[in-house]
């Protein structure tokens, strides 16, 4: 058995790119979907695709830790950076597709079975048009507590939001006020039985993560996501040692050399490796089997398609410290259209069922991708009131 070719296929999703992987194989009907969507880069990915490709057509898909340390360590770039990493990334999970399809099994069945019976799924609030909510800038607290009823109602029990505001490296008291009284907003609305997840996306200062995590603390979140910069883990570290919220992060990193810095620091409770950037399902197994050691968490993240979804429920039916799955259900109507899932949701609840379909369980429609071609991402740029530039 060999791979003959290594393609990709832009389709254009409102938000962002999504990039699926296909790997065709010498074998009649047999190939696999992988996704390496990354925002801003789509075109970065596509050309890095191509150039891997070229040291995995010939060769046997079912070696996939094999070529797995070809994409990684040969061409003497090693692939931790992350426009490599995503489009290994891609490839990895076609691999375990591929290889999932021809044992006739799903892949969480190839990594030693089912560890659970459902996996939660959490949205985010405004259901994935969040370019909409930062437009409306939600100067009203009351806004966060209408969103927040409304994903209740529509089965969620875990919702995550981004309620702390961008700040310069040092502010006063407005922002903190500003967060605390969203987040009472949301909690006030929902109760004490529905998770809240705040997402910091990395924007405030490692003294302002602090302050910001210790403003919130009061209000049991599930946990608080990308205080600050990953670039120091000793900071996030810091803001973890000194409130009992837990710590979320990791969508940023690639490899599993980052993780165990951060596994090692104890900067986190939760781990946030994104199965598309972080070496596919292959180095993400890693990650959480060293996540295993620590008794930290997984909730990987997964804002981009429908692939990536069905690589992350994979991953979560096998391993046991998965708890969460992130979901972006309400992106593009047609979402649908494009592909056929083996997962089945439950409204109520929003729980899914696992895939019984060998591999991913997941089939692309190439001729619905076609209808939404690549176009540019919208520009994010974000300026501090003085004009000087902060972090989207
Ligand atoms: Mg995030």
């Amino acid at each position: 058995m060999k791979i003959t070719a290594i393609e990709t296929q832009v389709c254009h999703a409102r938000m962002r790119n999504w990039i699926f992987v296909k790997v065709l194989t010498d074998q009649s009907g047999l190939w696999g979907w992988g996704e390496a969507t990354l925002e801003w880069h789509t075109r970065s990915v596509v050309g890095a695709i191509e150039d891997i490709s070229q040291l995995l057509v010939g060769e046997d898909p079912r070696r996939i830790e094999h070529l797995w340390q070809m994409m990684y360590r040969q061409h003497f770039w090693h692939g931790n950076g992350i426009v490599r990493g995503t489009a290994m990334s891609g490839i990895d999970i076609a691999l375990w597709d591929i290889l999932g399809k021809v044992h006739g099994v799903p892949c969480h069945q190839l990594w030693g079975g089912r560890v659970r019976d459902f996996v939660r799924l959490y949205c985010h609030l405004g259901g994935g048009k969040m370019e909409d909510f930062y437009e409306t800038k939600c100067e009203d607290a009351k806004r966060f507590g209408e969103l927040a009823h409304c994903a209740v109602a529509e089965g969620f029990t875990a919702f995550k939001s981004m309620a702390v505001p961008e700040t310069a490296p040092i502010e006063g008291l407005q922002p903190l006020r500003y967060a605390e009284a969203c987040i009472k907003a949301m909690r006030e609305a929902v109760g004490d039985s529905v998770d809240i997840m705040v997402d910091c996306h990395a924007r405030p200062s490692p003294r302002m993560g602090l302050q910001f995590a210790k403003a919130l603390e009061p209000y049991g979140l599930y946990f608080l996501e990308e205080p600050c910069w990953p670039e120091t883990m000793e900071d996030i570290a810091l803001i973890q040692r000194s409130v009992k919220t837990p710590i979320a992060t990791g969508e940023r990193l690639v490899g599993i050399h980052a993780f165990r810095e951060l596994f090692e620091k104890r900067a986190a409770s939760v781990i946030q490796p994104d199965i598309t950037h972080c070496g596919g399902l292959t180095e993400a197994r890693r990650i959480a089997g060293m996540a295993e050691a620590y008794r930290v968490a997984l909730a990987p993240h997964n804002p981009q398609g429908p692939v990536s979804t069905a690589a992350s429920l994979e991953l979560g039916f096998a391993t046991p410290s998965y708890v969460i799955c992130e979901s972006v259900h309400n992106d593009v109507p047609w979402r649908q259209d494009v592909v056929t899932e083996g997962f089945v949701v439950e409204k109520k609840g929003r729980i899914v069922f696992p895939n019984q379909r060998p591999g991913l369980g997941i089939e692309i429609n190439e001729g619905e991708v076609k209808k939404h071609p690549f176009q540019q991402e919208t520009l994010q740029r974000s300026f501090h009131k003085d004009g000087s530039v902060g972090d989207w």
